[in-house]
């Protein structure tokens, strides 16, 4: 072996431990930044990034170095700029470098030596080689463009022309052609030899976004990632945007780790969707993640959404992100009208009315038609509760703060949050009374109830089809399901908010939100501008056909008619339900005029948890009001006990992002100590920081 240097190598080394930063081994120093390498930790083998050349070693320093065992020399080494997106990452969610790293990498990079890393490469490249060669069906054209989308194209390349990565809000309505402009900005990277990253919420919505782009890019080499593809699947993508082969990208928050040297353009469409944050290890937001790579790589970044977040939204009109708008649907389709059912003037009927009588009517109207429906309530299985009239017994979970599920066809009663499952049982468990009876309602019984009410114009029951978490979990379930209702074999979808998103339904002209109302009263403040997102996203379903569009109606069963979220969903007014909500946030000190962290600790009992986050708000006194981050009191989380785990959380908030950071950093460290000195009753299982956290 040749001489050997110090070399800093990032490995997998859990956060806030002494060693979470790179550690320093012995290596060839010709071995550049980015190359993998395989490297003993403790008695382990295991893999890890150089990172930087270190310091050299002092003559005679204690510490024996380890020496570097293999090196994949033959894939080339990961750019400097992708250590660097991952080293920021890693900063800002407080979490391992080598963690983040090698957990978005490809998992078979780990397992492969370099000869085998040597083969796959040499594959592709035979394959794309083929790909090539072969005749390839010839690139649909774009359409003539909209005179809107002609004026955002424009003011788009004016904008890449003037500033070297700009960001780019893209607000427009669902349908109003907002995915032509992906494609016609994708095509100006392409041209300009560029790489092209597209990210979408849901995997689900993948194979529908690949269709089009792989029509309009015949020939170029597109690649998908998400974490449905098998191992081999994932390496295969990975490789091939690593070594350039593939133009474009299209994939799920993970993708915003692809490894791709031209990378020109990232298009984050439905920015505001909650997918877009991880919830797990580094939790990280791909979108806001997708505006910090694109500066550092000087790309464009491209923000798509019918509903912005509030957070860029605000960032747009302070002029930070250039706004572009489509204001209206393709060929001048109407927007669906939007109908308030006041269900305070319903006739009440036991147990609560789910469909009121109107929409009843409207339904079974549109199956004469020939049209299709769409309904939906966010609660899947038959009822949410079981319960017993005579002593008041309720399914409760033995092992949650929560009620365990009620499902039907399968008999069982279910905890959604743990999921312990259980016969339901004949008789009440307390009193023996045999008359125990379902409470609320779920979309198992929303599909039931409409199988009786409505009739196809011959007196046949209609055709109703449920898609949710339970019908869908078959593979190939949900594409059938979606095959059989775009082939008109459906009358009325039922199902939970999985059914609103992205999905191109010709057909459907009545969308009906049964019962939304919860979210406005909810204890998390973005409560509300979550509703607002799914109801308008819910309403672009109908009517995407332009013929249909004049007919096309949003119903909304609500108790609160006069809320004014729902006023400025009937006027379609993303603007002014916008402006009462910032100026609300603006008055509470709440993001995007403040940054929050959630410290969340989980114990056997509440008290230790609470003890920890108490212990943890001690040791920051001193320096958190000089720093300027205020922590509050520590809270159980909403479900308080999942699993017999009891959870608590402690919000930490700052007018600057950088104070917050700062304090963090800080502070951390020494929680890690913390929970270290914790043991017997008052042992921490886990704890973690969420910093920008979604949901409070
Ligand atoms: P969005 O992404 O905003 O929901 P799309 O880009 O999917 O909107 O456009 C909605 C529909 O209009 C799609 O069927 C699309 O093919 C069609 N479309 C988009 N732009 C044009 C255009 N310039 N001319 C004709 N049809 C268009
Ligand atoms: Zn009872
Ligand atoms: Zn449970």
């Amino acid at each position: 072996m040749s001489e050997s240097t110090s070399l800093r190598v990032a490995v997998d080394t859990p956060a806030h431990t002494a060693i979470s930063e790179p550690l320093t081994y012995l290596g060839d120093p010709a071995l550049p930044a980015g190359t993998l390498v395989r490297v003993p930790l403790g008695r382990r083998e295991v893999t890890g990034i150089v990172w930087s050349a270190g310091d050299a070693p002092e003559p005679g320093a204690a510490v024996e170095l380890k020496q570097v065992l293999h090196a994949l020399t033959s894939l080339p080494p990961l750019p400097q700029r992708w250590l660097e997106l991952v080293a920021f990452t890693a900063a800002y969610y407080q979490r391992g470098t080598g963690e983040v790293a090698l957990s978005v990498l490809p998992p078979e990079l780990r397992k492969l030596d370099d000869a085998q890393v040597r083969q796959r490469i040499a594959r592709l490249h035979k394959a794309r080689a083929a790909a090539l060669a072969a005749p390839h069906a010839a690139a649909h054209t774009a359409p003539p463009l909209s005179e809107a989308q002609q004026r955002v194209l424009g003011e788009l390349a004016q904008a890449t022309s003037q500033a070297a990565a700009p960001t780019v809000l893209l607000h427009g309505i669902t349908g109003s052609g907002k995915t032509e402009i992906y494609l016609q900005a994708a095509a100006e990277a392409l041209a300009a030899g560029r790489q092209a990253l597209v990210l979408v919420p849901e995997i689900n919505l993948t194979p529908q976004l690949e269709a089009r782009f792989a029509e309009r890019f015949a020939g170029r080499h597109i690649v998908s990632m998400h974490s449905a593809l098998t191992p081999a699947q994932r390496l295969r993508s990975w490789l091939a945007a690593h070594l350039g082969l593939a133009d474009l990208v299209l994939g799920t928050r993970l993708a915003v780790f692809a490894s791709m040297p031209r990378l020109g353009l990232i298009v984050v469409d439905e920015e505001h969707d909650p997918s877009y944050k991880q919830q797990e290890g580094a939790r990280y937001s791909a979108r806001d993640l997708a505006i910090y790579r694109g500066k550092l790589e000087g790309a464009t970044v491209l923000l798509g959404s019918a509903t912005p977040s509030l957070e860029t939204w605000q960032r747009a009109q302070e002029g930070r992100y250039l706004r572009l708008s489509l204001p209206a649907r393709i060929g001048d389709g109407a927007l669906p009208r939007v109908r308030l059912v006041d269900m305070n003037q319903q006739p009440r009927v036991k147990g609560g009315a789910v469909i009121s009588p109107p929409l009843l009517d409207a339904l079974n109207q549109r199956i004469a038609c020939g049209d299709q429906s769409l309904v939906f309530l966010n609660r899947r299985g038959y009822a949410p509760v079981l319960h017993c009239g005579d002593c008041g017994w309720k399914s409760a979970c033995a092992h949650c703060s929560a009620w365990r599920v009620f499902h039907k066809l399968d008999r069982t009663l279910r905890c959604h949050h743990c999921g312990y499952t259980e016969r339901v049982p004949k008789a009440c468990p307390d009193c023996g009374n045999l008359d125990i009876a379902p409470m609320g309602r779920g979309t198992e019984r929303l599909e039931e109830q409409l199988a009786e009410l409505l009739k196809r114009p011959d007196g046949t029951p209609a055709r109703i089809a449920r898609i949710d978490a339970d019908s869908t979990r078959a593979k190939g379930a949900l594409e059938a399901q979606l095959g059989a209702v775009h082939a008109g074999d459906v009358d009325v979808l039922v199902g939970t908010q999985m059914i609103t998103k992205g999905h191109d339904f010709r057909r459907i002209t009545l969308v009906a939100a049964v019962n939304p109302d919860a979210s406005l009263f909810s204890s998390d403040f973005r409560a509300p501008e979550r509703l607002f997102a799914l109801l308008m996203q819910a309403g672009g379903r109908a009517g995407r056909d332009a013929a249909q569009a004049a007919r096309s109606e949003m119903w909304v069963q609500t108790w609160h008619p006069q809320h004014a979220l729902y006023a400025a969903l009937r006027g379609h007014d993303f603007d002014a339900f916008a402006a009462t909500q910032l100026e609300e946030r603006r008055m509470a000190g709440l993001p995007p005029f403040a940054h929050l962290a959630l410290l969340r600790a989980e114990a056997k009992t509440a008290e230790a948890a609470r003890g920890f986050l108490q212990a943890a708000s001690r040791l920051a006194e001193a320096d958190a009001g000089a720093a300027g981050v205020t922590l509050y009191q520590p809270v159980p989380t909403p479900i308080a006990r999942v699993a017999d785990v009891e959870r608590m959380q402690m919000l930490l908030e700052s007018p600057s992002r950088q104070s917050m950071q700062h304090f963090l950093a800080w502070w951390l460290p020494q929680l890690h100590h913390e929970r270290h000195a914790r043991t017997g009753d008052q042992r921490i299982l886990r704890w973690a920081v969420d910093v920008d956290p979604l949901a409070i």
